[in-house]
Formats: C-alpha cells, sequence, structure tokens
C-alpha cells in the first residue's frame, strides 16, 4: 500500500512540474493540522478549506486506475498547490480535520467539523468554507452541516470521482468550482451546498446516483440550484426547507450523538436486525422499507416492539426518490416517516432531532419541516 501510494505521489509530482506547477515534497497522508497560506490580497474573500480525504485526495500508481485507488492518501497542502489558480479566487487556507475515505466517517468526527466550522465562520475572518470530502457519504456530511451550521456565511462541500493521479482527474476543477462558489456573495444563506461536475447542489436534495461516473451527484425531484458555466456561477433555485440559521439544532455542547441505525427492507426479511438494533442500543431506527417506504408483517412486528422500548421508527424508502407519505396506520404505530429524505439523510435528521424529544409527534414535525 505505501508502495502503491509513494508511485501516485511521484506520478502527480510529474504531472504537475510538466504542468508548470511546484508541490510540496512532503506529500504523506498526514492528518495532522496543515495550513497553506497564500499572500493575502485585501479585496479577495478568505475562504477555508476543511479537508476530511476522500478520493478527492486520492492517489494510485496508475493514471488508469479510477477504482483501486487510496482515499485520502494526499493532504490539503498538496491539493491546494495542484491549484494555483485558487489564489485568483480568494485569499485560500487550508486545515486537515481528517483524511479517510468516507465510508469510515463517524459521529463523532462530525461533530468535530460543524463546531470547527461554527468557530471559523463566526470570525469576521472568514467569508466562506470549502469542505473536501469522499464522495460516497458526502451527502449525509453535507445534510448534518446543513442542519447545524450556524452562519449565513456559504460552505460548499466538494469530492472527485477520480482519484488526484487519474487521467482527466476531476478533483482539481471541482475544488475550483467549489472556492469559486464559496467567494459568491449570492451562495450566503442557502444552506449548505454541494458542488461537483459543474452543478450546484442543496445539500438537503442532493445524492450520489451512479457508483462511478462523474456525474453521479443529482436532486432526483427538486433539481439543481444552480450551476457553474464559462468560469460564471448561476444560481436558479433556493432549498425551502429550514437549514442554517433557521436551524433549533445546535451541536455546540453535544459530545455525542444517539446511535440512529438503518434496516434495509427486502422480500422473506424477518425481524431480526430490529431486535439486533435494539439490543445495541439505538435509539432510533430509519427503515429502507419497500416502495412508499413498506415494512413486511414479519418485520413489522419487531418494528412495533422496538417502539414499545422507546425506539423511534421512522420509515423512508429504498427506492431513490420520492416522499413517504404519513398514513393513519403510523400514528397508531407511533411511526415517523421521512418525508423526501432517503434513509442515509433520515438517519442525519433522527440523530439530531433525539437530541430534543423521543416523542413521534414531535420528531413528525421536525421532518415535515426540515
Ligand atoms: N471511497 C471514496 C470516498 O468516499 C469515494 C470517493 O471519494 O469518490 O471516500
Amino acid at each position: 500500500m505505501e508502495l502503491k501510494k509513494g508511485l501516485g505521489i511521484i506520478f502527480l509530482s510529474a504531472t504537475l512540474l510538466l504542468s508548470g506547477i511546484s508541490i510540496s515534497p512532503d506529500v504523506s497522508a498526514d492528518t495532522s493540522k496543515t495550513t497553506v497560506n497564500h499572500s493575502v490580497k485585501k479585496d479577495l474573500p478568505n475562504i477555508k478549506i476543511l479537508a476530511t480525504g476522500g478520493t478527492i485526495a486520492g492517489s494510485s500508481e496508475s493514471s488508469t486506475d479510477t477504482t483501486g485507488y487510496e482515499s485520502g492518501a494526499l493532504n490539503i497542502e498538496t491539493l491546494i498547490k495542484a491549484v494555483p489558480q485558487l489564489k485568483k479566487l480568494a485569499n485560500v487556507s487550508g486545515e486537515q480535520i481528517v483524511n479517510i475515505g468516507s465510508q469510515n466517517m463517524s459521529n463523532s468526527i462530525l461533530l468535530k467539523l460543524a463546531k470547527r466550522i461554527n468557530t471559523l465562520l463566526a470570525s469576521k475572518d472568514v467569508d466562506g468554507i470549502v469542505v473536501t470530502h469522499g464522495s460516497d457519504t458526502l451527502e449525509e456530511t453535507a445534510y448534518f452541516l446543513d442542519l447545524v451550521v450556524k452562519s449565513e456565511k456559504p460552505v460548499v462541500v466538494v469530492g472527485s470521482m477520480r482519484p488526484a493521479t487519474a487521467i482527466s482527474a476531476d478533483g482539481p476543477l471541482n475544488l475550483y468550482n467549489a472556492v469559486k462558489v464559496a467567494s459568491t456573495k449570492e451562495a450566503r444563506n442557502k444552506g449548505v451546498l454541494v458542488t461537483l461536475n459543474d452543478r450546484i447542489g442543496a445539500a438537503r436534495y442532493i445524492t450520489k446516483t451512479h457508483t462511478t461516473a462523474t456525474d453521479t451527484f443529482k436532486s432526483p425531484e427538486q433539481g439543481y440550484v444552480g450551476e457553474i458555466a464559462g468560469d460564471k456561477v448561476f444560481f436558479y433555485n433556493e432549498p425551502t426547507r429550514k437549514h442554517t440559521v433557521q436551524s433549533v439544532f445546535d451541536v455546540s455542547k453535544l459530545k455525542k450523538l444517539p446511535r440512529v441505525d438503518i434496516i434495509y427492507g427486502y422480500q422473506n426479511d424477518n425481524r431480526y436486525f430490529y431486535d439486533t438494533a435494539v439490543q445495541a442500543g439505538a435509539k432510533g431506527i430509519i427503515v429502507a422499507g419497500a416502495g412508499n417506504g413498506l415494512i413486511s408483517d414479519a418485520a413489522l412486528a419487531g418494528a412495533r416492539d422496538a417502539v414499545k422500548k422507546g425506539v423511534v421508527i421512522t420509515r423512508s424508502s429504498r427506492v431513490g426518490s420520492g416522499v413517504v407519505t404519513h398514513e393513519t396506520s403510523d400514528d397508531k404505530d407511533k411511526f415517523v416517516t421521512s418525508d423526501s429524505l432517503n434513509p442515509q439523510k433520515a438517519r442525519i435528521l433522527l440523530m439530531l432531532t433525539l437530541t430534543k424529544t423521543k416523542d413521534p409527534k414531535k420528531i413528525q414535525e421536525y421532518f415535515n419541516e426540515y
């Protein structure tokens, strides 16, 4: 693995040198805080890039390797130095929060990231934030931040689908676009935004829809909020659900988040996963149900018993788009429904609502609003 990373870095270095860009010789997977400061220009916004890893920081020994590479191999210093054009957009500085594949993103890292963003945005010296992130769970982090960032200043989450060492790597332009959006006044008060592949999505709506393609991030029903074209930012829509400064969720005093698990519904399923989740200490369960969030009779027995033990059951859907409608049977069962949130985003909202209340009625109100 080390050898693989080393060769990838040599390739990246060679590519950058050929294109006239010099990078620091230290390109190790450094997870400590790193800061890069270009000389400050007073007329430019100050944008902080918080790096967490992912493919955008990925490296491989082969330029044609777009799947077997190592995520989170390059540090923020290297990523910033690889895009010198950033200097024209903003006074950019970087900080390494973690350097991981986003499948390893945890609740404690989410809390650390959110608290750091709130501290930075409270300063008059920071005009916007860019978070670099693995694409796999990017939508979960973006939605979490959408619910807990206490600022109208732009927060843009960005990733890539091809590692930095690949032919036609998409990371550098995605990063450039993210800093561009974060530097744009119109990006204020639009909730947390996601930029990949020249599109701007709202954290509440955007989701990863393809395992490997660069046009993977889509908002199936609500659409993008804007796009970047010809080096300009265009906004067309606004997210209508509550976010950031309108949100009641506050992480400032939270040390951990309540455990919420997701259970997938399928033919011939059973109640075992419900029993196991309850036993393992879940305070909430999201059901990735069939169609309009339906649960089989066998699994339903487990879900109902979980409610009796104080666990909040929320019906979402495995379909990928559309609303899960709230039925009278949900009131009887004391179930919550997820509106149009997919299971992984419903989990984020349920964790945060559980920091406020355990009452399914009140939790349903939150799901109707956020
Ligand atoms: N495994 C990577 C991650 O999510 C995939 C990516 O970034 O595209 O960290």
